[in-house]
This record gives C-alpha cells, structure tokens and sequence, in this order.
C-alpha cells in the first residue's frame, strides 16, 4: 500500500498511543488537585508500556513513580530515572537489599519490616491500612509501629481507598482514620498521600494536608466522571489479512458459534486473544475499518477475529481499529472492557507484549 510507505506501519497489530494526552491527563489531575504526582506505572504501566509512559511524563517533572516490584523499579533505573521510585506492593525482607542497591523505597507496614529496612538509612514511606485490608499497617494497630516510626522516622506515608470512584462517605472515612493513626503515631512525618485517579477527580484528598496524588488508570486514558474525562490514550489496531465471501448458512471460526444468515463478506484481522484482544468479546464487539463499523464474528482466536465487511469498503493491508476513540464510546478502554465483562484495568494490563506500543505526539 502507498500509504505504508510513506508512514511505515506494522504489519499485524500493534498500539498507538498518544503522549500528548498522556500528558494532558496528568496535568488536568495535578490542576485540579494542585498537588504534585506520583504517576503509578505498575505493571508496564497499566500494560501502556513503562518506558514510553516514563519517557512522555519525565517533562512533567513528577515527585516519583510507584511500581509494585523490585524488578519494576530496577527496569526505570536501567531506563536512566533518577526520581523516588516507591514499591506499594510489599515486599519480602529477602528483597531488602536488591531494593536498597537500586535506590528504590519501599512501602512498610510493620514494626520487624522497619526494623530491618531503615537502619540503613534508606527512606520508606508507611503504608496505613484504613479499609482495603490488603497491605500495611492497620490504623487500629499503629501503636505496633509506634516506637520503631519514633526511631526511624519513614519520609512518607499513605493509604488507599477502596471505593473512591463511589460516593458513599468510605473514602472520606478512610481519611479520618488515616490522620488519626499519624496522631497516634505522635511524628512529624512531612509527606502524606492517599488519591488514587478516582479520589483526585472527586478532590477527596486536595488540600494543604497532602503531599501528592497517585493516578493510574486516568493517565491512561480512563475514567469519565466527577465533572473531567479522561482522554483517550490506547487504540490497538491490526492490520485486514485475509478477506472471503461466505455464503447464507456458512459458520465462522471454532464451534461454528456464528452462523450466516445472508451473503456475507467476512474480514479477519491479524490480532486475538494472544494479543490481549479479549476471547469474551467473541460474537459481541465491534471494530471500526475504513470510517465504518464493523461487527465481529465467530469466536475470537488467538491470533486472528473475524469482522463482517459487507457493508464496508475494505482490502487486504487495510487498518482495523478495535480499541480506541474511533468508534465513540463503545470502543473506548472502558467500553470494550464492560463488553467483556471485565475492568478497564484488567483489559489494559492484558494487552499482550507482542503489541508493538507506538508511542505519538499529536
Ligand atoms: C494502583 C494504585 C494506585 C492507582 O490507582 P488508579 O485507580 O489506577 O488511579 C494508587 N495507589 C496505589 C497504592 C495503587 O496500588
């Protein structure tokens, strides 16, 4: 195609993904807030890819990156990121001294942890359970920690909601227990955090009493309430391998799932569950080719998905787009995810390292 010579495109599927609006989320979260980020770059950030998600937030000068991992943190250092680099997830003691040679400060939430980690005088920050029941130190048992925080001081500490996203008061709850458990703990700790996207669009932490805020999911291009909406930052495309007439009766793909009740001229694009392209989709999801929709077919596999081109101009070579702006707000992350029954964050961390991640400054 004369078009991929001129702007040379894979030739199977891939992400295009936008550094502008990467950027644009975090700063609309850090204007409405007036705190500085933490982005949370955990799990290849969000399955974005971390160097590229690194690589397009470091011009916002962001006080650190969160990660839940010695080896996610280590893999920034290898990137040259010189910034607070703070593991959320616990870690065993056993890891102690591999985080410690990268620099890298870990979450602790319990007396033996600190005692082991801090004589060192590496930084930690405190994590405080207040809800979440998952890691650190719950607020009904900080006086544990008391005297071991009294000695070793932690440069930070932090919780986390569990359901930011709804307004039910547990948020605003988790809040109060949080900052009566830093009054027991009787120490001036100087950096206190606890927004997650949700929190920071509702502006349940803004305030002179916080440090930060720790976004995820909206830098990436999800969430859409509170009065802000995230802009879109994925679109997984894949390129048109294949195209056939089929006859009324024909099945499509494994189990015969779908079969044709017309003439049908059927599409398969060279993207599947190996992909990270949901097989829970099969039958139900859509994509959009050539500025048209194009509903999908038969059972996704793992490298190739069907679409029904009848109605749409189409050929081989040509770009199917099955997650992005695109086709409004059924092909967005948070569309395609509810599709397939699943979250936002799941299908994002899902999208397969195959996927070349083309990172665009639009
Ligand atoms: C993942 C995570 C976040 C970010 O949550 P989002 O909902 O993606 O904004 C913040 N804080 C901690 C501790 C996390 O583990």
């Amino acid at each position: 195609m004369e078009e991929s010579l001129i702007y040379p495109l894979p030739n199977r599927a891939w992400l295009d993904l936008s550094a502008t609006a990467l950027r644009r989320n975090a700063t609309e979260l850090q204007r409405r807030t007036g705190l500085p980020l933490i982005p949370m770059v955990k799990a290849n950030a969000y399955g974005v890819g971390s160097a590229g998600v690194v690589s397009a937030l470091e011009s916002l000068d962001p006080l650190a990156y969160g990660v839940a991992s010695v080896d996610e943190g280590e893999s920034l250092r290898e990137m040259g990121i010189a910034r607070t680099i703070i593991i959320f997830t616990p870690i065993l003691q056993a890891d102690y001294e591999r985080a410690q040679a990268a620099d890298l400060t870990a979450a602790l939430g319990d007396a033996a942890g600190i005692r082991s980690w801090a004589p060192t005088g590496k930084p930690y920050h405190l994590a405080i359970d207040t809800g979440m029941n998952r890691a650190g130190v719950s607020w009904r048992d900080v006086a544990t920690v008391r005297d071991v925080v009294r000695e070793w001081p932690p440069a930070g500490a932090f919780t986390h909601f569990h359901s930011a996203e709804i307004e039910d008061g547990s948020a605003e709850e988790q809040v109060n227990r949080f900052f009566s458990a830093i009054g027991q703990l009787g120490v001036e700790i100087p950096f206190l955090h606890a927004d997650n996207s949700a929190a920071a669009a509702r502006g349940v932490g803004g305030g002179e009493r916080w440090g930060a805020i720790r976004p995820g999911v909206f830098l990436y291009g999800v969430g859409s309430r509170f009065g802000v909406r995230a802009e879109p930052v994925v679109s997984l495309r894949a390129r048109v391998v294949d195209i056939r007439w089929i006859e009324a009766g024909d099945t499509v793909s494994y189990g015969a799932t779908y079969r044709a009740t017309r003439r049908e001229r059927i599409a398969t694009a060279a993207v599947g569950y190996g992909d990270g392209y949901p097989r829970a989709l099969s039958d139900r999801s859509a994509a959009v080719l050539n500025g048209s929709r194009v509903p999908q077919r038969g059972l996704v596999t793992m490298d190739m998905t069907m679409f029904d081109v009848t109605d749409a101009p189409c050929a081989v070579g040509d770009v199917v787009t099955l997650i992005g702006a695109e086709g409004g707000p059924e092909l967005l992350v948070e569309g395609v995810a509810a599709l397939a029954g699943m979250s936002p964050y799941e299908l994002l961390t899902g999208l397969a390292p195959r996927l070349e991640r083309r990172f665009n400054e639009d």
